[in-house]
């Protein structure tokens, strides 16, 4: 038997999977996708984008905007607050 004949090596010599089980510690010999590090098993091609369609979606004000908004906020108000002291002095 020719083994350039044989459909499968192509497939034994892709890369391999990246993901190693827990239980053993053993590299997944799974073929990884193309494209992944990952075998289809361990997750490749899956996935969601984030946010309103990611199904833990809740409110959205965790989205990423908020978060960064929210920050630039508390940053306004700690450098009004260092004005404020400066002007009027602190209580310190
Ligand atoms: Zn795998």
């Amino acid at each position: 038997m020719d083994n350039d004949d044989n459909p499968m090596s192509k497939a034994h010599e892709a890369p391999r999977c990246a993901a190693t089980s827990k239980r053993t510690g053993e590299r997944c010999k799974g073929p990884a996708v193309s494209g992944w590090r990952v075998c289809r098993f361990h997750g490749a091609g899956g996935g969601h984008s984030p946010g309103k369609d990611h199904p833990s979606w809740r409110h959205g004000m965790r989205a990423q905007e908020w978060i960064a908004a929210r920050a630039e906020i508390s940053e306004l108000v700690r450098k009004a607050r260092e004005i404020e002291r400066l002007l009027f002095g602190g209580a310190e």
